[in-house]
């Protein structure tokens, strides 16, 4: 069988305000292979982003466990699960969350200089990327000079630049027209396939969600494949 990229078994998160709990997740069972595409949809405030965040392991869990690369983040040190995710997971949000006063470049060159990569090399290996993303003619345009689509491409640049296992995307086209949307996605799936990352996607637009490996939807009853949308159903009964 294959090796799970990143898995997670019986994953719930309550939170707790004063006396107050409010249950997010239950019974989460999920696992992504290596360069699988995996849609994640679902109501708004059903808990995707917090799902996200646990399995990036950027918030702790109130029950079960999360593995990246075999690795379960509860018997991890602090430190031991953030050298992990900075090796092996790459975050792309709805909105960008680039340096303003940085170029394109030192956006992309970021993740590796926090990792003590020598500036040449960051430098070198932040152009490759652009390129692959088709912007080496904005390298040295600070965010504010991008357009909507330019802005996360870079993110999506910054995400891969360390070429991690999987990356997780969260409403990653929420913010841009339907045409930009398209764009940005069918490169995130075309990435994904050249260098053999994964990518959970959470996304609003299922006919973009019908596009990845595997559709699923978080409701209260957990995370299960999502129904066939209408449009399929169409498409199946005119032949
Ligand atoms: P989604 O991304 O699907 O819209 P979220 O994961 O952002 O949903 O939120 C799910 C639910 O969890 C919401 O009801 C939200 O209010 C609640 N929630 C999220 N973060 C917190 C928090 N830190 N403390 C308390 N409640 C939270
Ligand atoms: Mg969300």
């Amino acid at each position: 069988m294959p090796t799970a990229v990143l898995a997670c078994r019986g994953l719930g998160k309550t939170y707790t305000q004063g006396s107050y709990q409010v249950r997010v997740l239950s019974n989460v069972d999920f696992s992504v292979r290596r360069a699988e595409h995996v849609a994640i949809v679902g109501a708004s405030g059903s808990g995707k982003s917090t799902l996200l965040h646990l399995l990036g392991g950027l918030d702790t869990p109130t029950t079960g466990s999360v593995t990246l690369a075999g690795a379960d983040f509860a018997t991890m040190s602090e430190t031991a699960r953030g050298d992990l995710r900075n090796t092996s997971l790459g975050f792309v949000y709805q909105f960008h969350h680039l340096l303003p006063e940085f170029s394109a470049l030192d956006n992309v060159a970021m993740p590796l200089l926090i990792r003590r990569v020598t500036r040449a090399a960051a430098l070198q290996k932040a152009a490759a990327i652009l390129e692959r993303v088709g912007l080496s003619k904005r390298a040295i345009h600070v965010p504010g000079e991008l357009s909507g689509g330019e802005r996360q491409r870079v993110a999506l640049a910054r995400a891969l630049v360390t070429e991690p296992a999987c990356v997780l995307a969260d409403e990653p086209t929420g913010n841009l027209d339907h045409a930009t949307a398209q764009q940005i996605f069918a490169l995130m799936l075309d990435l994904s396939s050249t260098l053999g990352t994964a990518f959970v996607i959470v996304t609003h637009d299922i006919e973009l969600a019908q596009r990845c490996d595997r559709v699923l939807r978080l409701t209260e009853q957990g995370l299960q494949p999502a129904e066939p949308a209408p449009s399929t159903l169409l498409r199946g009964a005119t032949t």
